[in-house]
This record gives C-alpha cells, structure tokens and sequence, in this order.
C-alpha cells in the first residue's frame, strides 16, 4: 500500500474501528487490522470521510469585500455593487483572488466544486479566463468544475448568449440561469436547456430568490426537466419563496421535485443575510432557508453550499462546508440524530450524486479523496464543528492541521 489510515471510523460503520488501504491513488482495502505494508497514519478512532463537495460557489466573485458597499444588505445592492466591481475586474485579478478561495476551501477538506462564473457584455470573458486554468493548476487537490451563468439576465442582456456559447465551447462542463433577474422568466430557462441539451451540459439554476410564494418558476423548471430528459441532471440553488408556502403546498412541491429529479441547493449564509431586508416596519425577518431535510423525506436530493466568499452577497466566509451544515442545522432547527446525519450528507454523499461524481465515496476501488474529521460521526461532526486534520486527492495529503491542545498549568 502507498498509504495506510488505521483505526478509522468509516462514515456509515462509526462503531467499528477499520484500517482503509490505498495504492495508486485508490482506494484498495477496507478491513480492521489490515495485514499490509506501507507508510501509515494513525488517526486514533477518528472519521473518515469522503471529501466535501460545493456544489454552489463564486470564485470569480470573492474577495471583494473591499471594493464593494454592502449598506441596504440587499439583492439589489448586491447586484448593482458586483457589477460595478466586475468592471474593473482583469483575468489576473480573478484568478488571484479565485486561487485564494480554492486554496481556503481545499484546506476545509473540499475535494469537489462546482465555481457558479459569470458572463455578460461587461465582463466578457475575463472571468472564465481567471478561473479556467485553475482547473489544471490545482488539480492535486480539488476537482473543479465551472458552470457559466447569465447573472445579469440574459434575454434583456445583449450579446450575452454569445457568451455563454463561447465559455460552453471551451470546456464549461454546466449551465445555469438567474431567471429573476430577466425580462423574461420563462424565456431565459428554455433557452437555458437548449443550450445544456446542445452541449451536454448539466443544469444548475439560481431560482425563486424572494419572499413570497408568487411567480415561482419551479414548476417551469420541472416541466423543462422533464421534457428535456434531464432528470438528475437539474439542481436549483435558494427557491426562498418555497418557505412561505403551506404545509401541504410545500409537499407538493417536494413531490414534484423528487418526480422531475429537480435537485434543491441551500445556500444558508446568503439566504440569511440577504433576506427580509425590506421589513422596516414589523421587525418579523424572513430567513429565508429552505428546510431542506424535509425535501429529503420526499425524494428529493439537496446539498448545502456556501455560495459567496466575502463579498456584497455575503460578507463571512471560511470555505468550511462542515460549518454550513452546522448554520442550516441551527437556523433549520434540526435536532435528531438522523437529521443531523443528513445535514452531514448534504455536504458529501448528496452533492456528489448532485453533481454525478460516479467516482466517490468510501468503498473499495474508488478515488482515495478523503478526509479525516477530529470527530467520532458525521451528527457529532456537524453539531460540534469539528475541524479537518487531514485531507487526501487521490490518496494524496494535500492538507493538514494539528488538533487542538490544551496547556493544563502544572
Ligand atoms: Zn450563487
């Protein structure tokens, strides 16, 4: 073996303690007490996980803190204020900036990523030129793969079409839409799935984004899904307006989903920061996140992502996936043990069948992208907020960090 990890509590089987074996890159044996040779880490009883996977992020954004007003805290704001960011943005700066994020996100023990990039007339494609080789530059650590985006509409935004024409022909492997910020709703997700069916491209929307239930676009984006074949191939990220739904509505919105293979992103720390912004007078916030954990129930696959890195969308930031689980946990009021576990799967198992990674996951054969967690389950992992000790790409380490210590006095 290139690389034994003893004593591991694997995510699934926490009870016993197990060895995991790798040789070339993979993943070559699962069993207590491995008889096999090679270098070895101890990691005392500790989990072991498959790495976290984003399926919801903005490298080409982040880090804009400091360029940027967030006063009103708004979508608007948040908008206007990239916008005017963006134009002064050049293939360097992006790619700095997007290095530093991937950087952050690999140390969190993120193995997957799906980077949300945007294109339009004033940004062109100096975007995609800062954040494409990327792909290659860090691919010791983190599979990255880019979804082109029309964030400042598409049908009301000539020229942008050719844009994302431009960035699907060289390399973009997903296609997403902010309908809400077009003209025209509707029209922009059909367009949108044609060009995905035309490139073979996957589907990943920012939808239904406001308070209430009026206007919603799911059940648009379900007929297409349908229709189109795209069954397990279409997420959506936010769909706030789902939390001002009834009870009963809010099911059957979960049924539809799971029938359509409509995937469901929570973003928690842009949904909470920028909602119920226009409450000036009662003081009764929305918040705006999803429960998720209820769509699960239904069928319906969801993953939770951090979506914005330090910018008007969402000033905060570690790249931490265990620490959105641990914000949706709170902010969705999940208690019970399985609902804690499915928080943790929402950051792991979940998003990699979000994003169809067919070589994931802790067995036998598959790619040795793992990480070990100072914690004894995925539950304890996500309600103590556990830090990452060891991240492996291919059975590589490509992070690390001693566990805390406390210095008793003597
Ligand atoms: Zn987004």
């Amino acid at each position: 073996m290139d690389l034994i990890l003893r004593n591991a509590r694997v995510v699934g089987a926490e009870q016993t303690l197990t060895d995991i074996g790798i040789s070339g890159g993979r993943i070559a044996a699962i069993a207590p007490s491995l008889a096999a040779d090679g270098e070895s880490i101890d990691v005392d009883g500790r989990l072991v996980s498959p790495g976290f996977v984003e399926t919801h992020i903005h490298l080409d954004k982040s880090c804009i803190l400091d360029r940027c007003r967030s006063e009103r805290g708004d979508i608007a704001e948040a908008i206007a204020e990239t916008a005017k960011a963006k134009a002064a943005f050049t293939a360097e700066d992006v790619h700095a900036r997007a290095a530093r994020t991937l950087e952050k996100a690999i140390l969190q023990g993120t193995t997957h990523m799906r980077t949300h990039l945007e294109v339009d007339p004033g940004i062109g494609l100096r975007g995609l030129d800062g954040v494409m080789p990327l792909v290659k530059q860090y691919d010791w650590a983190i599979d990255l793969q880019i979804c082109v985006f029309p964030q400042e509409g598409l049908l009301n935004n000539l020229g942008t079409d050719e844009l994302i024409v431009a960035a699907l022909e060289r390399g973009c492997r997903a296609v997403g839409g902010v309908p809400y910020t077009d003209s025209d709703p509707p029209g922009q997700i059909d367009r949108i799935f044609a060009l995905a069916r035309e490139y073979d491209v996957d589907v990943d929307f920012h939808l239904d984004f406001g308070e209430s239930a009026d206007g919603m676009q799911l059940e648009h984006v379900c007929r297409r899904t349908e229709e189109f074949g795209y069954g397990g191939r279409v997420a959506v990220g936010h769909v706030t307006r789902a939390v001002s739904l009834s009870p009963p509505a809010f099911e059957a919105v979960a049924r539809r989903m799971a029938d359509a293979g409509v995937a469901l992103t929570v973003l928690p720390a842009t949904e909470l920061y920028l909602m119920g912004r226009d409450h000036k007078h009662d003081y009764h916030v929305t918040r705006g996140t999803v429960p998720a954990h209820k769509l699960l129930r239904h069928g319906v696959n969801c993953s939770l992502s951090s979506n914005n890195i330090l910018n008007p969308f969402t000033p905060y930031g570690d790249c931490s996936q265990l620490r959105m689980a641990n914000l949706y946990a709170n902010v969705c009021q999940v208690g019970t043990p399985a609902d804690m576990r499915e928080c943790f799967a929402m950051v792991t198992r979940r998003p990699a069948q979000m994003m169809r990674l067919t070589d994931y996951g802790l067995a036998v054969g598959k790619s040795a992208d793992l990480v070990v967690l100072d914690a004894a389950s995925p539950a304890m992992a996500v309600a103590e907020l556990n830090p990452v000790l060891y991240a492996f790409k291919r059975g590589r380490m490509t992070a690390s960090r001693q566990p805390a210590t406390l210095h008793r006095p003597r």
